[in-house]
C-alpha cells in the first residue's frame, strides 16, 4: 500500500519534471530558420524621449527587430503576440550583479568571505546559471556582472549564455577583482592564500598590468577594483594608471569605492564607473560628472541593507542618491544583491532596488532611463541593445502598468523576449 503511494507520487512527480523541461525547451533559442514575431504593444515606452506611443506594431524576425511603427504589415509568417493590454519596453539592466555568488544564512552570518571559503567554483557557476534565468524572468536582459566570481566562473556562464547552452542576460563580466593587498577580506597570516582566486592583489604598476592583461586572457570584458577596503588605497594615480591599461585593452573601468576619501580618487582619475559611492560629497558628485564618471549607485533599500547587516546605511545612500540626481550626474542602475532570500529570487529582489530611487523622490523617466540606455552606454552595448529600435536585439519586455507613471511597474514584468526568443509569456 505505502509503495504504491509512493509509486503514485513518483509518477505524478515525474509529469511534473516532464511537463517543465517540456515548457523550458520552448523558451531556448531553437535552432532552424530565423523566427519572427509581430508584438501588438498597447503601449510602447520609449524611456530615452521618457514618451509612450499606442497602438504599435514591433516586428521581429531572429534575433533583432526589424521595424517598428503603428502601420508596420505583419508578415505571413509571423506569429503574432498581442500585447495589446500591455506595456512594452526594453529590457532592463543591472550594472552591479555578482550572479557566481550566493550567501546563504545562518551559514555565512553577514560575511562572504565565508561564502567564497564554503562554496567551489563549479558549484558557483551552478548558481550562476540559476540566478541568470531568475535576473531575465524578472525582466533584466543585459548586466554587468563585477566579479567575486570564484576561478572564473562568470565567463563560463557569460559564454553559455552566449551559446544559449542556458537561458540569460547578456553578461558583460569581470573576472577577479583588482584590489590592494587583502582585497575585500581581513586575512590571517597562517592562511594568507585564502582570498585566492577571488581577489588578484596588485599594490605595485607591474602587477596591477599583470592582473588586468590575466584578467582580459581568462575572459573578463570589464575591469572591476577595490579602490579601499584597506588602511591603505589606490591613489589617483594608480587608478588613472589602470584606467589607461585597460582602455588601451578595449575594456572599461568600474571602481567599488566605500569611503569618500576613495570615491573622490576614482572621480579624479576619471574612472568609467563609481560603484557604490554612498560617502560621496557634492564637490566629488560634480567632479565625478565633470570627468564623466557614472555613478552605480547600488542604492540598497531598507530591506536589503538590513539583510546586510548595515541598516543604517539605507538612509545614506537614498541621501546620496538625491543629492546625485541634484547634481545631475549620470546614473545607471545596479543592485549589489548577492543574498539568498526566502521567498524571493535574485530577479525579485534586483527589482525591488526601484523602491531607493523612488523614495530619493528621481523621476520615473530619470530611474528608467538608468535601468536602459544609461546602463547601455555604460556597458557599451547601445548600439545593440537599450532600447527598441529595428537593427537592435529583440530584449523587450512588458509590465501590466506603465512605468512611466508608476516605476514600480517594473517589478512585474509579464513578458520577456531575449534575442527574439520568448522566454516568458504570462
Ligand atoms: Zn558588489
Amino acid at each position: 500500500m505505502q509503495e504504491r503511494v509512493v509509486l503514485r507520487r513518483l509518477m505524478a512527480l515525474s509529469i511534473l519534471v516532464l511537463a517543465a523541461a517540456t515548457n523550458l525547451a520552448a523558451q531556448y533559442p531553437q535552432p532552424g530558420p530565423d523566427r519572427v514575431y509581430a508584438i501588438k504593444a498597447g503601449k510602447l515606452v520609449d524611456p530615452e524621449k521618457g514618451a509612450t506611443e499606442t497602438n504599435q506594431i514591433i516586428l521581429v524576425r531572429g534575433k533583432k527587430i526589424e521595424a517598428v511603427g503603428a502601420n508596420v504589415p505583419i508578415p505571413a509568417e509571423a506569429k503574432v503576440i498581442d500585447l495589446s493590454k500591455s506595456t512594452v519596453l526594453p529590457g532592463l539592466f543591472d550594472a552591479h550583479t555578482h550572479l557566481c555568488m550566493t550567501l546563504k544564512r545562518p551559514r555565512d552570518g553577514y560575511s562572504y568571505y565565508i561564502t567564497t571559503l564554503m562554496d567551489p567554483t563549479p558549484y558557483r557557476a551552478i548558481e550562476g546559471v540559476a540566478n541568470a534565468r531568475d535576473m531575465l524572468a524578472a525582466g533584466f536582459t543585459t548586466v554587468r556582472d563585477v566579479g567575486n566570481s570564484g576561478n572564473y566562473a562568470d565567463t563560463a556562464l557569460r559564454e553559455a549564455i552566449e551559446r544559449g547552452l542556458v537561458p540569460g542576460p547578456t553578461m558583460i563580466n569581470a573576472g577577479r577583482i583588482i584590489a590592494p593587498y587583502g582585497g575585500q577580506f581581513h586575512l590571517q597570516p597562517e592562511k594568507r592564500d585564502l582570498a585566492t582566486p577571488e581577489y588578484a592583489f596588485a599594490d605595485t604598476h607591474d602587477e596591477m598590468i599583470k592582473a588586468i592583461r590575466e584578467n582580459i586572457h581568462y575572459g573578463a570584458t570589464v575591469i572591476k577594483i577595490v579602490v579601499d577596503d584597506q588602511k591603505y588605497i589606490y591613489s589617483a594615480d594608480d587608478i588613472r594608471f589602470m584606467v589607461e591599461e585597460a582602455h588601451r585593452d578595449g575594456l572599461k573601468l568600474a571602481a567599488h569605492c566605500w569611503t569618500r576619501a576613495g570615491a573622490h580618487n576614482a572621480a579624479e582619475a576619471g574612472v568609467d564607473s563609481i560603484e557604490h559611492g554612498e560617502m560621496m560629497t557634492n564637490e566629488d558628485l560634480q567632479l565625478a560628472k565633470k570627468n564623466h564618471v557614472v555613478l552605480v549607485g547600488t542604492d540598497f533599500t531598507e530591506s536589503a541593507a538590513l539583510e546586510n547587516g548595515f541598516p543604517e546605511l539605507h538612509s545614506v545612500f537614498v541621501d546620496r542618491l538625491k543629492r546625485a540626481y541634484q547634481v545631475g550626474v549620470t546614473m545607471a542602475f545596479g543592485t549589489d544583491s548577492f543574498i539568498y532570500v526566502p521567498g524571493e529570487t535574485r530577479g525579485t529582489q534586483a527589482a525591488e532596488y526601484v523602491d531607493s530611487w523612488v523614495e530619493a523622490g528621481v523621476p520615473a523617466k530619470d530611474t528608467l532611463q538608468a535601468m536602459t540606455i544609461n546602463a547601455a552606454r555604460l556597458l557599451g552595448v547601445d548600439g545593440e541593445r537599450g532600447a527598441i529600435r529595428p537593427g537592435l536585439a529583440a530584449d523587450i519586455i512588458a509590465t501590466p502598468e506603465n512605468p512611466l507613471d508608476n516605476i514600480q511597474a517594473v517589478r512585474k514584468v509579464s513578458f520577456v523576449m531575449k534575442d527574439g526568443s520568448v522566454f516568458k509569456n504570462e
